[in-house]
């Protein structure tokens, strides 16, 4: 068996029992990135030089000591490039650590690899990436989701243990789903975002990429808690996620919300998410019905607020502190013009446009307020639901894979993209993707994906749960030919 097949979890077996070196590990891997990531593209750059370096004095003692994680090219790694996938930040390399790459370095994990992105993290398919499309590692012809399809592509193709993305509407886990891995979105607030380059303020969190639902929850482990240079990490707990794992989750309630079952969906999603739904049942779970009436307003809410919080924070980029700079110009507004109308790709313009068009004077109540105002009774139906359910299960994405190019000049289709996986940020709970079952496109498998949903800061329980399907299932064995 390849090394690089492992799950991080076998791994840490491997380098704990003196089976393996973690610089072994580290070179299987960059063989393996080396054999396939030319026709998957997962990955915008690479530094095994100073991985290597790393891996001589790993203490393979620690929770994830010598494990190499792979990072999404949005935070923040000390000395490597950090370029969102965009022009605009192209030769621009980070001065810090990200907190959650600090608290990795703590716990012994190697950071060595940056991964594709849409730019900015705008798009559900990783095609607004400025250097390459990813490809979904079961049908090459696809996108792997987005934004984090590298991340997503990267860990599915066994080009790396495990990888951190980030999720401002489903950018964890609609690439999970996508590319048949587990993709988890921690609650706002659970882990800083600390040298995380900001989209949406009051919607991102980074979370993990991984093969197992265990590996989910060693990841957790190690990037959670308080950050005093991110005031919206909370002082919360950190549990042993893994701790819980494999408990009995008999009589523990599960809810269907009644507005995500109704049509619109492919059929191979609803079908494959409904017989997931019966096979928690036959585990002893307990399915209700609830309901999300605020559930149509979702994405139009999520493309007001992020839209209007994009447009501030993507103002610092003006080719005065960052990256690119524009050649030529006559004066210091002209620089900023042009070095924006050369630096930004068409996604981050039209959302830097409609996001400063509902924020302007004129608009603000009509719009912004507005959607600020429906975000409130979206997060209320949630509280309402888990008043009478312990978490939500539901599709992640309306539908498998679609084909490279298929969505690119029809923005509103790719925002529908996201419909199951907004309304958790929005709400700032918790939620999981993890693969239930494949649908058959032009003789290859795509996978689907189950999202569960969870009360803000029960990930436990959440992690418990998706291990409980994952254990009982073949899912996520399965690998795509390469
Ligand atoms: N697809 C959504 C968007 O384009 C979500 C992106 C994300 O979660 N970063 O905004």
């Amino acid at each position: 068996m390849e090394l690089t097949s492992l799950s991080l979890s076998e791994v840490r077996e491997e380098l704990r029992a003196k089976n393996v070196s973690p610089l072994e590990v580290l070179q299987a891997l960059e063989e393996r990135i080396a054999r396939v990531d030319p026709a998957i593209r997962g990955y915008v750059a690479r530094d095994f030089e100073s991985a290597a370096a790393q891996a001589k004095n790993a203490d393979v003692s620690l929770p994830l000591g010598g494990i190499p994680i792979a990072i999404k090219d949005v935070i923040n790694v000390l000395g490597e490039p950090c370029a969102c996938a965009s022009k605009i930040l192209r030769g621009y390399r980070s001065p810090y650590d990200a907190t959650v790459v600090k608290k990795l370095r703590a716990a012994g994990a190697i950071p060595y690899g940056r991964t594709n992105m849409d730019e900015f993290a705008m798009g559900s398919s990783t095609e607004n990436s400025s250097i390459s499309p990813t490809y979904n590692p079961w049908d090459t012809s696809r996108i792997p989701g987005g934004s984090s399809g590298g991340s997503a592509a990267v860990v599915a193709a066994d080009e790396a243990f495990a990888a951190l993305g980030s999720d401002t509407g489903g950018s964890i886990r609609q690439p999970a789903a996508l590319c048949g891995c587990a993709g988890l979105k921690p609650s706002y607030g659970r882990v800083s975002r600390f040298g995380l380059v900001a989209f949406a303020s009051s919607l991102d969190q980074i979370g993990p990429f991984t093969k197992t639902v265990r590996d989910s929850a060693l990841m957790l482990n190690a990037i959670s808690g308080l950050d005093t240079q991110d005031s919206t990490s909370l002082d919360e707990p950190v549990p042993d996620y893994a701790a819980t794992l494999g408990q009995d989750i008999k009589g523990l309630r599960l809810g269907m919300p009644k507005e995500y079952f109704v049509g619109g969906i492919d059929p191979r999603v609803d079908e494959t998410v409904r017989a997931a739904i019966r096979h928690y049942e036959s585990l002893g779970a307990e399915i209700v019905e609830v309901s999300l009436p605020h559930t149509g307003h979702a994405v139009g809410v999520y493309y007001i607020i992020a839209t209007a919080e994009a447009s501030a924070n993507l103002a610092r980029f003006d080719g005065v502190r960052y990256g690119h700079r524009a050649a030529g110009a006559a004066n210091l507004l002209e620089q900023y013009g042009k070095t924006r109308e050369e630096g930004f790709g068409a996604e981050v313009k039209r959302r830097i446009i409609l996001g400063t068009y509902v924020l302007s004077s004129g608009y603000y109540d009509a719009y912004y307020l507005r959607a600020q105002k429906v975000r409130t009774l979206i997060r209320r139906d949630f509280t309402t639901a888990f008043d009478k359910v312990d978490a939500i299960v539901c599709p992640t994405s309306p539908e498998p894979a679609f084909k490279i190019g298929e969505r690119s000049d029809d923005p509103l289709r790719m925002y529908l993209a996201d419909i199951f996986t907004i309304a958790a940020n929005l709400a700032g709970i918790c939620g999981i993707s993890i693969p239930c079952g494949f649908a058959q496109a032009d003789g290859k498998a795509l996978p689907i994906g189950l999202q569960l949903l969870g009360k803000p800061f029960d990930e436990a329980r959440l992690l418990k749960l998706a291990h409980a399907y994952e254990q009982s299932t073949p899912w996520h064995k399965q690998k795509p030919v390469l």
